[in-house]
């Protein structure tokens, strides 16, 4: 039996012990009572960046995005099948640069849509441009072994 995993709520951020096990049994919040994992990502501001960064023993792959950005628009489809494709292991977040500019800038986010994947609160990697689904999980997990 392998040690539990910590995972981030993306409802109300409380951090749950779920054994690695029924991680792709639709675990649900023990505070909220709400799935933990809902094949979509969710919308990071910097309080929850930082818990989700943090605090999750899974990946975070984060799209760096803002609305006026034309490719940006054209890639969150892709993002959203990418979430389908890649959780449970992976939890994926959007950062809107427009609203929460401190990220942005903390991150040297110099051009959108940036995808940047952290694990173990690190960065391990970053791809400027938009990519389509497939691309998406190809890359990350070609830099997840
Ligand atoms: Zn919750």
């Amino acid at each position: 039996m392998s040690d539990p995993l910590h995972i981030v709520c993306p409802h109300c951020q409380a951090v749950n012990r779920v054994p690695a096990a029924r991680l792709g049994r639709d675990p649900s919040c023990g505070q909220c009572h709400r799935p933990l994992f809902e094949a979509h990502p969710l919308e990071l501001s910097q309080a929850s960046f930082a818990k989700h960064l943090e605090r999750n023993d899974i990946a975070l792959l984060v799209d760096f995005w803002a609305p006026w950005c034309g490719p940006c628009q054209a890639m969150a489809p892709a993002f959203v099948q990418a979430a389908q494709l890649l959780e449970p292991g992976v939890r994926l977040g959007k950062v809107n640069t427009e609203v929460e500019q401190a990220l942005g800038s903390r991150y040297g986010i110099r051009s959108i849509p940036t995808l940047a994947l952290f694990r173990g609160g690190r960065e391990v990697a970053r791809q400027a441009g938009a990519m389509g689904a497939q691309d998406i999980v190809r890359w990350a997990r070609a830099h997840l072994g």
